[in-house]
């Protein structure tokens, strides 16, 4: 979006301010997109679309290899507007920039592939002959709505494949976190991008509810209440829609674990991001033979953790609560499992301003009766709890109301993969966590009310895309056999043929 600027510098007609959630600094403002904006965007984007479409994928790829060299050649800038606006580690934003670059030459070499056409067989009698195909088309305009634990990665991250299936695409940010988005805006400009092809919308919840009502596709990253709205509204129009929600992955920590790996997964898992990721790890279940000697490493290693305002590489390695309500949701669950018996290890308050932070927080002697047990925290905080056996272990991961990811930690790899398939989850990685996010081609996506559809692998790119089914009868007659006037003895034909294909004669023999 072209935005004017007043003399002091701010946008005209800015209506949101942008603050450092470490500094408590306002860094920018972004204007509050109307209803008639984003229409007006929608509808530059429905005329840019089909001169994009029809690009061949040569040339959709070089303007992404630009991109993708522009995102590397001002990785320090966007690494630092994402610490600025979101006050994660910068170690945490330089992940984003990583995962960007490699969705640029993934997208890039693997639309073609994924979205070719497809050759069909079919032998029923009534088609015989015919050749048959189906072939994918862009659905048109692609809403993305992204959060603002990752504005890079959540947000930019899907637009790459919609645009790399032919759509253009419209993407409104968190209002939290709504500078990175224009910072690509500006990328696809000094990369000669076609004009309208790829647009930023700014605004709050409203401007997002505005795409959900003009796009024809939405994909949605955020919680599983806003989810609900944006399906029930994407139903109302009948148009397709993605929505990637809240997680409350679960860590299994076998018998037969490698302690020293299990710890230092955890820690990542919990904390990476300030333990603001939909995939980060929120409560861990620990066998009983080993749970007195991974809790002990898992606090000597938690005490170690530094957290604060992020200032350059290996200065803390946990920034900011990004979203101010969620430092009351972090206080409330840890105050809710004290209140009923639970022990903090390690952290356990807020600290004091400026900005908000909250410390690392280890608790155990924890339940299921526990909110930070059963609700989304998303923050840095981690419970941890034994059980007797894997028995338990399952019941407790599966107990849940989501099912995003989960982890297992152990040495037997055929045991943990056979687990892996009693866990109620769409993504479960072995001896890691949330790694699996940067293998491109494979789907991730979450079970239960984690969300609807995928993002990665084949799906992830053929969902922004419509079927058609082409079938042509290449060899024409006057008319077929089967056709009105009905002819007895012609039905009496397809009868017996379809008794040789399908009917009994074939059932004995498959006996
Ligand atoms: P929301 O789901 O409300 O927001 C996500 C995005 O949707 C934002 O861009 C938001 O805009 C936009 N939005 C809000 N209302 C609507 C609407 N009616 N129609 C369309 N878009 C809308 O998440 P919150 O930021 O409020 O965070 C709430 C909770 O969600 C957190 O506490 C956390 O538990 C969870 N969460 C999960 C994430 C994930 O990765 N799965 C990411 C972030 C949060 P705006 O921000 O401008 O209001």
């Amino acid at each position: 979006m072209a935005q004017t600027l007043k003399a002091d510098g701010t946008p005209a007609g800015a209506r949101i301010a942008v603050d450092n959630p470490a500094t408590g600094a306002v860094v920018g403002h972004v204007p509050d997109a109307t209803a008639q904006e984003v229409a007006q965007a929608i509808g530059r984007a429905r005329q840019a679309q089909p001169g994009w479409a029809e690009l061949d994928v040569r040339s959709r790829a070089d303007f992404f290899a630009r991109a993708r060299r522009w995102l590397l050649s001002h990785r320090q800038e966007i690494t630092d507007c994402i610490v600025e606006e979101n006050g994660k580690a910068q170690e945490d934003a330089i992940a984003e920039i990583v995962y960007c670059a490699s969705a640029f030459a993934y997208w890039a070499r693997q639309a073609q592939r994924l979205l070719a056409q497809t050759k069909i067989r079919s032998s029923s009698p009534f088609v015989l002959g015919r050749s048959m195909y189906t072939r994918r088309v862009p659905l048109g305009v692609v809403g993305v709505i992204g959060p603002w634990n990752n504005p890079l990665l959540n947000t930019f991250g899907d637009v790459i494949p919609a645009l790399a299936a032919g759509n253009a695409v419209v993407l409104k940010p968190s209002e939290h976190t709504p500078l990175t988005a224009l910072l690509m805006e500006r990328m696809a400009r000094e990369c000669g991008w076609p004009g309208n092809v790829f647009q930023v919308v700014t605004g709050a919840g409203a401007t997002g509810q505005a795409l959900v009502d003009t796009a024809d596709f939405v994909m949605f990253t955020g919680s599983t209440k806003t989810g609900r709205l944006v399906a029930a509204r994407a139903g109302e129009r009948l148009i397709p829609c993605s929505l990637e929600l809240g997680g409350k992955d679960a860590l299994i920590v076998l018998a037969d674990a490698p302690l020293e790996r299990a710890v230092s997964v955890t820690i990542q898992g919990a904390l990476s991001n300030g333990g603001q990721m939909c995939t980060s790890v929120e409560r861990v279940y620990v066998e009983e033979p080993v749970y007195d000697a991974y809790v002990d490493l898992l606090r000597e290693r938690f005490q170690q953790v530094t957290s604060g305002k992020p200032a350059g590489l290996g200065s803390v390695d946990v920034g900011a609560v990004t979203f101010p309500p969620q430092l009351s949701t972090v206080e409330d669950h840890v105050n809710d499992a004290v209140s009923k018996g639970a022990r903090i290890l390690a952290g356990g308050h807020t600290t004091p301003g400026p900005g908000r932070f909250f410390e690392p927080t280890l608790l155990v002697d924890v339940d299921h009766t526990m909110k930070c047990m059963r609700e989304e925290t998303f923050g840095p905080t981690l419970p941890v709890m034994k059980v007797a056996d894997v028995e338990e272990a399952v019941r407790l991961v599966n107990d849940s109301s989501y099912g995003l990811q989960a982890s297992i930690i152990g040495s037997n790899i055929k045991h943990a993969r056979r687990l892996a398939e009693r866990l109620e989850a769409g993504c479960v990685t072995i001896n890691d966590a949330q790694t699996n996010y940067m293998a491109l081609g494979l789907p991730m996506g979450g079970w239960k009310n984690s969300g609807l559809g995928v993002r990665h692998g084949a799906e992830g790119i053929r969902k922004y895309t419509k079927l058609q089914a082409i079938s042509a009868n290449r060899f024409p007659l006057r008319r077929d056999m089967h056709m009105i006037p009905y002819n007895p003895s012609a039905y009496r034909f397809i009868l017996r043929l379809v008794d040789v294909m399908y009917g009994t004669r074939r059932g004995h023999r498959n006996k």
